[in-house]
């Protein structure tokens, strides 16, 4: 493993001067995806990419994929990248960070005269957050052939209905690329924690060995409305009862199979929702997370048995409905072991972490070889535009990109034998 070290200051001034396209006065960014600030992002970044010597080029779901050409034309790439677009209330560093380091390993490698064998690519997704056009990581969920083309490209804005495929034409970034369906040798993304672990345990790099499984559900208890006054205690079906001991249910579930366990109920309707009126149904949500398949399997009997047991008590009945299922995402046990030698060789303290979020790296973990890199991020938060990370920790997980990227190309100093 080389010991080789990225332009920590440059890294920082690109990513602020990002992060300048679509400044929040709270020091944050909205950069909606295939927005016109999401189309000045993406100019800055291609132009950026040609000024590093990368040929650029844009696929139909508006993926931008910049090569540095390897001495072997015919190999795979190694790709690295991550996504330009934000949340509405979105940082500087979710996303932008990942494609602003893979760039730094470029800008580095041009410094030292490095040539790879394997080409490199710089990649920067389409539309990763899902909050103007939902689901989230399209442009690698098309890349990784889960979803369809033209169903991505029909993807509605949220509130105008105004289709992504209609947004990139016009921002001009519907390109002419077929998507995927070609050789990746290996994909890395560096990202900020978007949690509290590695700050808590302060140490600058995570090295992420694969995201957890999901399991969304919705549902609904149905019960009797009745009158709140004449209606005696034991006589009521009250479905707002029975969802309060699901949901007290859904958080001792997540609480008994800790640590990795997640589990939140995020929405409720309840029906009528009238002060003297005894709720006759009630509708709320269930998102589970676990990187095992076999917790988050026990984890849906139990959901289940839990909600059956709480309407039988009090004579409901209850519609447990599985909404979505995203499978455990391991990375690849030899590039996350390239992750953490490269940050051992590095000097740099480091543990191994689960993400909690999805990435594009969860997507392209089912076509390539992936890996992640997680650098702390203050107090944890993100989705955010107080979002914050230390320019240390930054470079340290630039330093870390570059030696495992390198490490992955087989790369030769100058004048060395590839
Ligand atoms: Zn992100």
């Amino acid at each position: 493993m080389r010991n080789l070290r990225v332009n920590g200051e440059r890294l920082w001034a690109s990513l602020m001067e990002l992060a300048q396209i679509g400044a929040t006065e709270k020091g944050g960014v909205c950069r909606l995806a295939a927005t016109d600030l999401d189309g000045q992002a993406r100019q800055l970044f291609m132009r950026w990419c040609e000024q590093a010597g990368c040929s650029v080029r844009v696929d139909k779901i508006g993926n931008i994929f910049a090569r540095r050409p390897g001495r072997d034309p015919v190999r795979a790439p190694v790709m690295t990248g991550s996504h330009l677009d934000t949340q509405p209330t979105g940082g500087k560093f979710d996303g932008a960070y990942g494609v602003m380091a893979g760039l730094e390993v470029v800008r580095t490698l041009n410094d030292l005269g490095y040539e790879t064998e394997a080409p490199l690519e710089l990649v920067a997704w389409t539309n990763e957050e899902g909050s103007r056009f939902s689901p989230a990581m399209v442009g690698s969920g098309v890349f990784a052939g889960v979803f369809d083309l033209a169903d991505g490209l029909a993807r509605p804005d949220n509130v105008t209905n105004v289709t992504l495929g209609a947004e990139l034409e016009r921002i001009g970034f519907a390109g002419p690329e077929p998507v995927g369906g070609r050789p990746v040798k290996a994909y890395f993304e560096a990202h900020i924690e978007q949690g509290p672990i590695l700050e808590a345990a302060g140490l600058p790099i995570g090295v992420v060995t694969g995201a957890q499984g999901q399991r969304w559900y919705d549902i609904t208890a149905t019960g009797q409305e009745a009158h709140a006054g004449p209606t005696p205690m034991p006589r009521r079906r009250d479905a707002l009862v029975g969802a309060a001991r699901m949901i007290d249910a859904v958080n001792r579930i997540g609480l008994a199979h800790a640590p990795y366990a997640c589990a939140t109920v995020g929405f409720v309707q309840v029906s009528p929702n009238s002060r003297n009126t005894i709720p006759g149904r009630v509708f709320f949500t269930v998102d589970f997370r676990h990187p095992e398949d076999a917790v988050l399997s026990q984890m849906d009997r139990e959901l289940r048995q839990a909600c059956e047991s709480a309407a039988a008590a009090i004579g409901l009945e209850v519609e447990v409905k599985e909404l979505w299922y995203f499978p455990p995402a391991p990375f690849d046990a030899a590039l996350v072991a390239g992750v953490r030698d490269a940050a051992a060789a590095q000097g740099y303290p480091h543990q191994d972490i689960i993400s909690g979020a999805g990435h594009d790296a969860c997507y392209m973990a089912r076509v390539a070889p992936t890996a992640m890199i997680f650098v702390p991020c203050v107090g944890g938060i993100s989705h955010n535009e107080i979002e914050d990370a230390k320019p240390e920790d930054l470079t340290a997980g630039g330093n870390v990109l570059l030696n495992a990227v390198l490490d992955c190309a087989s790369a030769a100093a100058p004048g060395e034998p590839g």
